[in-house]
């Protein structure tokens, strides 16, 4: 078998191999491997991908049929379609393989509130697609395409808003309450993502909120924690012991968190203390307590933990089987974005977890922020890139063996 290098800690044989590229990348063609190939390798050069997102807005803002191109390339690789029918498609691929699908609409930075109802009603018919059908365990929305950003700037800082402020909020709450409702009727556990820190704590008391309605049985809201931020452990810490002492349930989606060049500049822009970890190193040991804080507190939480980190993949799965709970413990996710780290999703769904993948999904012209943000992702990360192509690599090579 060819493996790929990929980090595996010492005693751990009884653990998913990640490097296992055959699982991997069973889903792909050799002509679709071929594709991944030559997409990694462009996005991982800086100027190139410089180049190709100046490019692309530039000949889509001119009307210039590139439309066609990014589809057969970047959107094929990070989306699942243009609309939810197209994306049941690739659910039902990834379902083959025991990966699950979160269907993640992904428009961004439609601020008027006619477009927030517009979102809001998309939410809602991701939340109908996904009842009753087991491709799609779980739904997500991200705030920002609801609430009014300086809306919820406001309210995090507990600043007072003028009438119109206060209207919007209202209309934005109701769009939250019905969402969570919604998921709430369907039995669909809800995720909602978490953007910045002057606008999260006001999403925070609205998934606190939310926690408190509808998770009095299990946890179907899910808050997300940010681990690179230095306070996110008290949070954790007060958010668990507020759900016991009121009788209900945590779901915990926990990311690194994906604003940190932003959330530096802010700070020291404005002179406040940076919310960041010190260091990666700060960082990557906050998220493992945090790991273990919610394996800890299984009677009362339900993780998801959204990584294309190894070590923090299989670091999960050793706290599940040291405590022996069983791989598929509804109460436990891996999950990981489409497009990316499929050597974790695969390797841990053929090992008997359970696996999700956001799958963003949206016309290719309003996608194309989200793209470009993956493509310079995936360029500043050059270990991302490094370690997508690695494998892609290894996976060509094994094949090309016929092993
Ligand atoms: C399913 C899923 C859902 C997600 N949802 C959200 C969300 O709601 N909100 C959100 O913000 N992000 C979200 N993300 C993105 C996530 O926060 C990370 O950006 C991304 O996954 C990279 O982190 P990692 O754990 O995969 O890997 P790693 O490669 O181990 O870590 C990279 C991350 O470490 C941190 N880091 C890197 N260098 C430093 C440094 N010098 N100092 C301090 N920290 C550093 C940064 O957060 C960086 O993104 C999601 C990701 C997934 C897979």
């Amino acid at each position: 078998m060819q493996q790929a290098n990929v980090s595996q800690q010492p005693g751990t044989s009884s653990l998913p191999d990640l490097g296992n590229t055959a699982t991997a990348f069973a889903h792909k063609s050799n002509n679709e491997l071929w594709q991944a190939y030559w997409l990694f390798r462009i996005i991982g050069t800086p100027w190139l991908t410089n180049l190709g997102s100046s490019l692309t807005k530039l000949a889509l803002g001119l009307h210039l049929p590139v439309k066609g191109i990014v589809k057969a390339t970047v959107f094929r690789q990070f989306c699942g379609g243009e609309n939810i029918e197209e994306s049941l498609r690739t659910a039902r691929k990834l379902a083959k393989r025991g990966v699950g699908t979160i269907l993640d609409y992904s428009v961004e930075g439609e601020g008027d509130q006619a477009a927030m109802d517009g979102t809001a009603a998309e939410i809602l018919r991701t939340i109908a697609a996904a009842k009753g059908n087991p491709d799609i365990p779980f739904s997500v929305f991200k705030p920002s395409g609801l609430i009014r950003h300086d809306v919820m700037e406001k309210v995090s800082a507990g600043a007072a808003l003028s009438t119109e402020e206060a209207a919007a909020w209202q209309q934005a709450r109701s769009r939250v309450e019905r969402i969570c409702q919604a998921a709430f009727d369907a039995g669909v556990p809800l995720l909602i993502d978490a953007e910045e820190s002057w606008t999260q704590p006001a999403v925070d008391a609205l998934v606190t909120e939310m926690m408190e309605r509808f998770n009095k049985e299990r946890a179907l809201i899910y808050g997300t924690a940010q681990m690179y931020r230095h306070d996110r452990l008290a949070f954790l810490r007060r958010e668990l012991e507020q759900a016991r002492a009121k009788g209900y349930h945590v779901g915990m989606k926990l990311v690194r968190g994906a604003y940190m060049e932003k959330e530096r500049e802010r700070a020291a822009e404005k002179g406040y203390q940076d919310p960041i970890g010190v260091n990666k190193a700060a960082v990557d040991a906050d998220y493992d307590a945090s790991l273990r804080f919610c394996m800890d507190n299984l009677d009362r939480m339900a993780v998801l933990n959204g990584t294309h980190n190894e070590t923090s993949s299989l670091l999960l799965a050793r706290l599940m089987q040291q405590a022996g709970v069983a791989k598929n413990d509804p109460r436990i996710h891996f999950g990981q974005l489409l497009g990316m780290s499929d050597h974790i999703s695969f390797n841990m769904a053929a090992a008997g977890y359970n696996v999700v993948k956001y799958v963003p999904y949206g016309p290719v012209r309003k996608v194309l922020p989200y793209l470009i943000r993956r493509a310079e992702e995936n360029t500043s990360a050059r270990g991302q890139t490094g370690r997508e192509l690695s494998l892609i690599i290894a996976e060509r090579k094994r094949r090309a063996a016929g092993k």
